[in-house]
This record gives C-alpha cells, structure tokens and sequence, in this order.
C-alpha cells in the first residue's frame, strides 16, 4: 500500500485498550484515565483480527500491540496466536510497562510474539512508584530477564527523560546495554498529563550525549525508525535517541495506528481519524476504507502549533 507521497505503509501499531494497571504521572490522571472507552466502543480482540486481518492482505508485514497496557487487555495471547499465523506477518512484537511480563512472556512467545520493548524510566524503586503511582520495578525486572529467557528478544528499554526525575539516571539505564538490550531515550511529549509539564521537564535528548561522551553513532539500519543509534565501545546494545516532536522522519514514515476503538490514525501528532470500528460493524469494505485512507496520509507533522492533539498516549497507543 502505498500513500499519495510515494511511501510504502507496512508497519500497522496497535492500542488494544486505553486502561492500564499505572497511572504514569505523564500518561494519566491518578483517578485513572477520563472519558475511558465503554465496552460496546471498544473493539473486541475478534473485530480486532478481522481488522488486522484486512491490513495484512493488503500488505501490512510488522504489527506492534500496544496500549494502554495490552497486558491487561484479556484474551491476548490467543489474539497473538491468531495474528502471528496471518500469512504476510514477518515482524510481531509488543511495548508494554512489564508489569504482568514475567508470568506472560512464555505463553506470548510461544503464541507466537517475536520481541517486547519494555517501557522503564528510573532504577530507584521509590522514583519508580512516584512516576508509574502503581508500579512494582521489581516485577519489571524480573519481566525484562524472563523476556530474555524466552527469547522475546532483541529487548528494548524505552525511557522516558524527565528533567528533575530520571535526568540523573542516563548512565545506569545505559549499562543495560552491556546486556545486548537496546536503551531508546525518549523526549517528553505535551501529551497526555505531560501536558500540563512537559515544557518545564523537558530534557532534550543531547544530554545523553553530554553524560556519556563515550557513545559513537552508528549507521541507521532501518530508516523508517525515529531513533538515531549510538554505542559504548565494544558493546553489542544500542542507544537511541528518540525526539519525537522534532524528529523529521516523516519521509520514511512507513506506519499507522489503530485504536482499540478501532479508529485509523495515520500520523500520530494528527487528530485525523478514520472510524473502520463502525465501518466493520456496517459491512462496508474495509479495504477500500484502509487504501483510501493511507493514500490521504499526511506528509510530515506540524508542530510549532500551540494546540497539540486531543488523545492521550494511553488512546493511540505510543
Ligand atoms: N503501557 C505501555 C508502556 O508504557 O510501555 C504501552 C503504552 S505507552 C502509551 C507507550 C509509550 O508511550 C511508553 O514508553 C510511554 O513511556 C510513552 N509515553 C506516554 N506518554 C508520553 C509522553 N507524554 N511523552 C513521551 N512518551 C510518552
Ligand atoms: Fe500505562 Fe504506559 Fe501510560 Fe504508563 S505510559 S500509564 S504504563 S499506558
């Protein structure tokens, strides 16, 4: 599938829910998330494969599930099980807060799931309550070892910079790296709660460079990733450096998104939506919808605006 820009669409992200067992303080309201899905809005994981399904005949090849937390999304692993025998699908994989990952990665792994990026912003287990309100690092932990174990791997560790939190962490979250894990540093986004801070805690990724000095960048090998890579010497994990408001990957861009209400979403800093939900549940043809749809994919995104978009990561799925 290509868009009117010439870009081959390959690579379909997933939310399959909008809840979540954290309330990261950048993500969600402690209350939990306001104006959460009611159950008849959200997909069901069936409507959810026949979606995916329809995306992968035309030509999607790399599927992630995101969320929410998909781990808490119930019937997961069968819906894993479903997707990876899809004809077409090379690449599966999950992000997820590795909360519920040590008893999940086995049967995820053997259902078919290739790898997990494991969403982690501080070693401090008290930082790591006050960030997530509800988290266990521990568990996390023992989620990144068993995903290794498992063999979900190449693991990434995706973190979040936090000026005041985490900004002070760069240089043990990177030794992970001598573990063979790949460690993506992400800057903060005016998105979700972060909205109402991101400006004061932002922390641009160049710090990273400044506090290891020793990273030397690497080649890209897959230009549609927002990430630039980096090395410690001698070491096989890669650092990224993730500027997602600044980044302009745009003219490699090869993704979408789907929510779990089952609305289209073709650039992630755009409030433009195709509802194939309702689509599907109308009998119309899905396919046409989703080649329309993609050939109207926006060139790159605009970001000097000062109202950013209206859903929180928890909705699109990050
Ligand atoms: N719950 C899962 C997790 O945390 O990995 C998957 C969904 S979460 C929305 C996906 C990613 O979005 C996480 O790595 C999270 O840190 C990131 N994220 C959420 N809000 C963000 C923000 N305001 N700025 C930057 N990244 C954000
Ligand atoms: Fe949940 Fe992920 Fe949002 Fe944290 S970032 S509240 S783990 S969805």
């Amino acid at each position: 599938m290509r868009d009117s820009f010439g870009r081959e669409i390959t690579y379909l992200r997933i939310s399959l829910t909008d809840r979540c067992n954290y309330r990261c303080i950048y993500c969600m309201p402690q209350h939990g998330i306001d104006n959460k899905l009611d159950h008849e809005d959200m997909l069901s994981l069936e409507e959810m494969y026949v979606l995916i399904k329809n995306f992968v005949e035309l030509g999607i090849n790399k599927i992630r599930f995101t969320g929410g937390e998909p781990l808490v999304r119930k019937g997961i692993v069968d819906l894993v099980g479903k997707v990876s025998k899809l004809k077409g699908v090379r690449d599966l994989a999950m992000t997820t807060n590795g909360q519920l990952l040590k008893q999940m990665a086995k049967p995820l792994k053997e259902a078919g799931l290739n790898r997990v990026n494991i969403s982690l912003d501080t070693l401090d287990p008290m930082k790591f309550v006050k960030i997530t309100r509800q988290g266990d690092l521990n568990a996390v932990l023992e989620g990144i070892d068993e995903a290794i174990n498992v063999g979900l791997t190449p693991v990434k560790i995706n973190t979040v910079l936090i000026g005041g939190i985490n900004d002070d962490e760069i240089r043990d979250l990177i030794d992970f790296t001598k573990r063979g894990i790949d460690v993506r540093f992400i800057e903060l986004m005016p998105i979700g709660e972060a909205a109402n801070f991101a400006k004061e805690r932002f922390v641009s990724t160049n710090l990273v460079l400044e506090t290891v000095s020793e990273l030397v960048p690497i080649e890209r090998e897959d230009k549609s990733s927002p990430a630039a890579y980096y090395v410690l010497p001698g070491v096989k994990g890669k650092v990224g450096l993730i500027n997602p408001i600044s980044c302009k990957f745009c003219e490699n861009c090869n993704r979408v998104r789907l929510t779990s209400s089952g609305k289209l979403k073709l650039c992630l800093h755009s409030d433009r939506e195709i509802d194939l939900g309702s689509a599907l549940r109308n009998n119309e043809n899905i396919k046409e919808i989703i080649r329309d749809a993609i050939w109207t994919k926006e060139e790159s995104h605009h970001l000097e605006d000062e109202q950013y978009i209206i859903r929180n990561m928890n909705q699109i799925g990050g």
